[in-house]
C-alpha cells in the first residue's frame, strides 16, 4: 500500500474544523460558550426527570457563561480571555452550549441568538441542543438565520443504540435522532452531531456502529467525547457501587480512529475528546492530558498508515 500522507496544511490526518474554519473566515475562528439560561426538558420533567446520568449541574455547559450575565456581558468576557491566549486578531463564533438551546419560545430565542450576532467580530452561530427539541417552526427560523451566517446546530446523539440510550437516560430514541435530523438537513442547515465513546456496557463494536451510521449520514461535522464521571450525578453514583469500568486510554485512541476511518471524508471533525470540568472529574483521570490523547490519535493514524474516511 503507498504511503499516505497528512494535510500538508494542517499535518492532520483527519479534517479539522479548525483548518476549516481559518480557511474559510480567513484568521484564527473561535468559539465563545454563552449560557441563555435555557433548562432542558430531560431535566424539568416534560420528556424525563434527573436528565442524562452523566450531565452535570451546569447542563453540560461547564465552560458556558453566567446566565445572569447578559449575552453581550459573557460573550466580552469569554472573547477577552481567548484574546490573552490567541491574540487580538480574532474572528468568533458565539456558541449556545448549556442545556438546550432551541427549548424556548420561538420569540425568546431570536432575541438571544441575534443578541449573539450583533457582536463585534462574530462571523457564525452555533447552537447546540436536542434531536427531539427541533420543531417545524423552529427548523424554519434556522434556515433562514443559515442563510445570513455560518450556522451550525448542535445535535446529541451520543449512541445509536437504543438501549444505551435508556440506561444512560436520553429519553430520545435513535428514530427521534434521525426526525430532528432531517428537519434540519432536507432545510440545508449544517448540523454537528455529538456521539460519546465509553458509555456503560458499550463494546467497541456498538461504538463503531454509531460511527458508521454517522458515515452514512454525512454530517457537516462530528464531535467524539470520552464519557467523563463527573462527581455528583447518576453516573458517578454507578461507577461508584463498581457497575462499569472507564474506558482505558488505549482503547480510546484506537476506537477514536476506527471511527474517523468510517466518518466520510468531509465532515468536520470538532472535537476528539472531551473537556470535562478538572475540579469535579473523578474518571477517567487520565482524560486531564488533552494534549498526549491527541498525540496519541495522531501517532496510530500515522503508525496506521491510514486517513479519515478510509473505511466509509
Ligand atoms: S440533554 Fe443535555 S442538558 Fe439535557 S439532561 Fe441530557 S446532557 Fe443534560
Amino acid at each position: 500500500m503507498p504511503v499516505i500522507l497528512p494535510d500538508p496544511c494542517t499535518n492532520k490526518r483527519y479534517n479539522a474544523q479548525s483548518s476549516y474554519l481559518k480557511k474559510r473566515f480567513g484568521k484564527k475562528t473561535v468559539k465563545i460558550s454563552l449560557n441563555g439560561g435555557f433548562t432542558c426538558p430531560n431535566i424539568d420533567g416534560t420528556k424525563g426527570a434527573g436528565g442524562c446520568i452523566y450531565c452535570s449541574s451546569k447542563g453540560s455547559g461547564d465552560f458556558g457563561g453566567n446566565p445572569i450575565k447578559s449575552i453581550s456581558e459573557q460573550f466580552g468576557e469569554v472573547k477577552e480571555k481567548l484574546m490573552n491566549k490567541w491574540g487580538s486578531d480574532l474572528l468568533c463564533i458565539p456558541y449556545f452550549q448549556a442545556n438546550t438551546n432551541t427549548y424556548a419560545p420561538l420569540e425568546r430565542l431570536k432575541k438571544l441568538y441575534s443578541e449573539a450576532l450583533s457582536q463585534e467580530n462574530v462571523v457564525g452561530l452555533a447552537v447546540s441542543t436536542r434531536p427531539d427539541c427541533i420543531t417545524e417552526e423552529t427548523a424554519d427560523y434556522l434556515a433562514e438565520l443559515s442563510k445570513q451566517t455560518y450556522l451550525t446546530v448542535e445535535l446529541g446523539l451520543q449512541t445509536i443504540h437504543d438501549e444505551t440510550a435508556r440506561l444512560i437516560n436520553r429519553c430520545h430514541t435513535y428514530s427521534d435522532f434521525l426526525h430532528g435530523y432531517e428537519m434540519l438537513e432536507k432545510r440545508g442547515i449544517n448540523v454537528c452531531v455529538h456521539i460519546i465513546n465509553g458509555l456503560p456496557f458499550e463494546t467497541r463494536e456498538m461504538m463503531l456502529e454509531t460511527a458508521r451510521e454517522l458515515g452514512r449520514l454525512r454530517p457537516h461535522a462530528v464531535k467524539i467525547h470520552l464519557l467523563h464521571i463527573i462527581r455528583g450525578t447518576a453516573l458517578a453514583e454507578m461507577f461508584e457501587r463498581g457497575e462499569f469500568a472507564e474506558m482505558d486510554m488505549e482503547s480510546y485512541i484506537e476506537t477514536v480512529c476506527d471511527q474517523l476511518e468510517l466518518l466520510h471524508p468531509e465532515t468536520l471533525i470538532e472535537r476528539l475528546t472531551g473537556d470535562g470540568d478538572k475540579e469535579t472529574l473523578i474518571a477517567p483521570l487520565w482524560s486531564r492530558d488533552k494534549k498526549s490523547v491527541l498525540n496519541g490519535i495522531d501517532k496510530e493514524l500515522r503508525r496506521r498508515n491510514t486517513v479519515q474516511g478510509i473505511r466509509n
